[in-house]
């Protein structure tokens, strides 16, 4: 009993969304089961609220996977061109902020709109505020038995992203239905999120709080070169966001405070030009002053640029564009833009993200263990993993 669709989609976010407009766009019966009170809502609160929903450089080097190979495949098949020009189609202003992300001029409601007309034009059912409680599978396809009753189909495809901003409607389910379903889930943990510090680290930065300078910050084989905001409780800013996703726990993080810029370079043209100078006062011209202050207090004793012969002016130079910082932890899920782990590629077709598993069950977006950068890479991947589900359903 129940209704009964071509195909049921958990989840109403980017990418359940866009697979639910591609699959009912090509004639079939889908249905979308979303717990909030709404479709969206991460789309609408993000890129602060006109949603960078793309990034015009996007290609697979840009994510994060077990697996580097598994994205390729919808990425190829969806790419940025092909999401903006859906954009253009509905009349959304957009403009390139930096780096090829791509905003609305005006609001994420608009890219919400866009996808709900599409999804109408599909003939695609929307059922918000439904609670999932049980899937099963069996005579045929899934039933899965909700606070609206039981919808019935020979494919589900689960789209219910990741742990991100549990506020926002975010849960582990679709982890779970991995699991019953004979999946392996990799670890997850947050991703692009502020560090924190602790101890003798966190006292000596917490006072500086909203200083923000451009640094490349480095960890493993990663490095981004962003700017990067000091907090109460640690350190934020794009640079540090996008290393997050690569720094585990006792990692090694670096920081060049001076990108871009040869260090001993800098400081011997000083030392020529402005013999007298301190090195607290020239040092305060190339990163923020009371961050200057501060590495001068630590560890940079300063004196008359003169008085440094050559050794102590490449110890300085070293320590500039290779500042140690010790992390202790992450602010957690709470704020994290991504969730980084998830439902195993191995057992994921990469064109068609279903299951090898189970004949008809589909895994899409965040849920899966694909993670992209900071920058309008994420959507990129809900958009063409959706795209690539809904292609096959
Ligand atoms: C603050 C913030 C800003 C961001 N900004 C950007 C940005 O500008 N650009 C970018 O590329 N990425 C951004 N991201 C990341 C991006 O939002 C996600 O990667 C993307 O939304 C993932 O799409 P998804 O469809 O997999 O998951 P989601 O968009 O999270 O959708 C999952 C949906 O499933 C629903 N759901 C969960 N559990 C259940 C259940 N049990 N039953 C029914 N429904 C359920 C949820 O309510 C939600 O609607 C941002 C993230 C955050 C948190």
């Amino acid at each position: 009993m129940g209704a009964s669709f071509d195909a049921l989609v958990i989840g109403g976010g980017a990418a359940g969304l866009m697979c639910a407009l591609t699959a009912g766009q090509r004639g079939r019966r889908v249905a979308v089961v979303e717990h909030a009170n709404r479709v969206g809502k991460k789309i609408l609160m993000s890129g602060g609220g006109r949603c960078n929903f793309t990034n015009t450089g996007a290609t697979p080097a840009n994510f994060l996977s077990a697996n580097p190979h598994f994205c390729k495949s919808a990425l190829a098949r969806y790419t940025p061109s092909d999401f903006i020009a859906m954009v253009e189609r509905h009349g959304i202003a957009y403009h390139e902020k930096e780096l090829g992300q791509l905003f609305c001029d005006q609001s994420s409601k608009q890219i919400v709109a866009m996808l709900l007309a599409e999804c109408a034009a599909g003939g695609v059912r929307i059922e918000t505020g439904c609670s999932v409680e049980r899937v099963q599978h069996g005579d045929g396809g899934f039933h899965v038995h909700t606070t609206h009753g039981a919808f019935n189909a020979p494919s589900l495809v689960v789209a219910t992203g990741g742990l991100s901003i549990p506020s926002m409607g975010a849960s582990g389910f679709g982890y779970e239905v991995a699991r019953q379903f004979g999946h392996d889930v990799l670890p997850t943990r947050a991703g692009l999120v502020p560090l924190t510090l602790s101890g003798k680290h966190q006292e000596r930065m917490a006072d500086l709080s909203g200083v923000a300078l451009p640094v490349a910050a480095r960890c493993r084989d990663a490095s981004f070169s962003n700017d990067m905001l000091i907090t109460h409780r640690g350190v934020s800013g794009p640079a540090i966001l996008q290393i997050s996703s690569y720094w585990q726990p006792g990692d090694a993080l670096r920081l060049d405070l001076l990108p871009g810029r040869d260090a001993l370079d800098t400081l011997q043209q000083l030392q020529r030009e402005r013999p007298a100078a301190e090195l607290r006062t020239v040092l305060g011209e190339l990163v923020p002053k009371r961050l200057a202050q501060r590495l001068c207090e630590i560890s940079l004793p300063s004196r008359p640029m003169k008085q440094y012969n050559l050794p102590q002016l490449r110890d300085i130079a070293n320590q500039l564009s290779d500042w140690p910082l010790v992390a202790s932890g992450t602010e957690g899920y709470r704020t994290a833009e991504v969730t980084l782990g998830g439902v195993d590629t191995d057992q994921l077709a990469s064109a068609t993200m279903q299951s090898r598993r189970v004949p008809g069950l589909h895994f899409i977006g965040e849920v899966v263990d694909v993670t992209g950068w900071l920058g309008g890479y994420n959507f990129q991947w809900a958009w063409a993993s959706g795209h690539a589900a809904g292609m096959g359903l």
